[in-house]
């Protein structure tokens, strides 16, 4: 926050550098209470399901700082149709938060950052990833950079601001905590469909303080292979689908080589490889010994644009095939019994648009 480019001199800025020597001393004053209240941030494991804690701070902090604070409820009819992500639990209890000063002015500016983490493993942090650790200047911890630490520094700055350059902040100002950023984006669909919207928006993404034109949306899908269990005395008479997974896996990377070869959006034309098709759970059976029943499902991330509806027809047309083509060698040893039953794909949820 201490460098403001040509604005320091006072001649391309209607605040002369006085003012801006305020902002910065402002600054300093509150870093403390801002890395105090991004540590009770980073302690509050806010992973999808589990926000209210991690919310309660924000309101907290928010109404210290002088903002008229609100809760705005996520409508469980977010999630009922695009461009709603499928809601990942239920939303009662779960909500954002929204901080405003000068409400109904303009220009208005909205700062939006989400509250949620994804879960850490525990046994490959170097200590506990919801205990805050300050060294050397830097402070670890899930999510302390996405986005905690957007939430503490964008709150940090309008606080110096608004103590060292009142008339800078004249219009509304809206602060904005959401839930199920990592995963749908419902958060921020249900405060737009609320009104929370600004002429301007700063995300408040960690960037290296970057300008980005463009990013991928996120698309989850869920492959389920249905095959025959039976006691693995009995296998070669089975039909076991986990056999299936490594033809789709094959499956999925060449359907990330075809979006990455055929894509041509210029935001991505600097991004060696724009889309990723992550594999992220791979799951199946409940006992050794035994061809299992439950169907293995594999769950993944590709990426979703106003296309999504055709790339997830591709993913079928990439897969299903392979699939099938898999077991047709274990159909031709099977009695009559079970040969006719198909390898079952199905895809869960068919519809995700959401968020990165
Ligand atoms: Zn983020």
């Amino acid at each position: 926050m201490s460098e403001h480019g040509g604005q320091a001199d006072g001649a391309s800025s209607v605040f002369p550098a006085p003012a801006w020597a305020a902002v910065d001393a402002a600054i300093t004053d509150g870093a403390e209470p801002a890395f105090s209240f991004l540590e009770r941030l980073v302690a509050a494991p806010s992973t999808v399901g589990h926000e209210q804690e991690a919310q309660e701070l924000v309101a907290a902090e928010l109404a210290r700082l002088g903002f008229e604070v609100s809760l705005l409820a996520v409508p469980e009819q977010t999630a009922a149709g695009a461009p709603g992500g499928v809601a990942q639990a239920p939303y009662a209890g779960r909500g954002n938060v929204l901080g405003r000063i000068n409400p109904g002015r303009s220009p208005s500016l909205l700062l939006n950052g989400h509250i949620d983490v994804v879960p850490a493993e525990a046994e490959i942090w170097s200590s506990d990833p919801f205990t805050p650790v300050r060294a050397d200047g830097w402070l670890t911890g899930r999510g302390a950079g996405d986005m905690k630490g957007g939430l503490a520094m964008g709150l940090l700055a309008l606080a110096a601001l608004r103590d060292a350059m009142p008339d800078a902040l004249t219009g509304e100002i809206s602060f904005l905590s959401v839930i199920e950023e990592e995963c749908t984006g419902n958060g921020t669909l249900a405060a737009g469909n609320a009104g929370v919207l600004g002429d301007a928006v700063v995300l408040l993404e960690p960037t290296d303080l970057g300008l980005l034109l463009g990013g991928v949306g996120v698309l989850w899908i869920e492959i389920e292979i249905t095959g025959v269990p039976a006691h693995a005395e009995s296998a070669d008479r089975a039909m076991n689908p986990v056999r299936c997974v490594p033809v789709i896996l094959c499956g999925l990377a060449d359907f990330e080589d075809e979006i990455n070869a055929t894509a041509d959006d210029p935001a991505f034309s600097q991004v060696a490889r724009a889309y990723n098709v992550n594999v992220g759970t791979v799951t199946a059976g409940d006992w050794a010994s035994s061809v299992p029943r439950p169907p293995p499902a594999i769950r993944g991330w590709p990426p979703t644009r106003p296309r999504s509806a055709r790339w997830a027809s591709a993913l079928r047309v990439t897969c299903s095939p392979a699939i099938t083509r898999s077991p047709t060698r274990w159909r031709r040893r099977m009695p009559p019994r079970t040969a006719h039953r198909p390898v079952v794909v199905s895809w869960a949820p068919p519809r995700t648009p959401g968020s990165t």
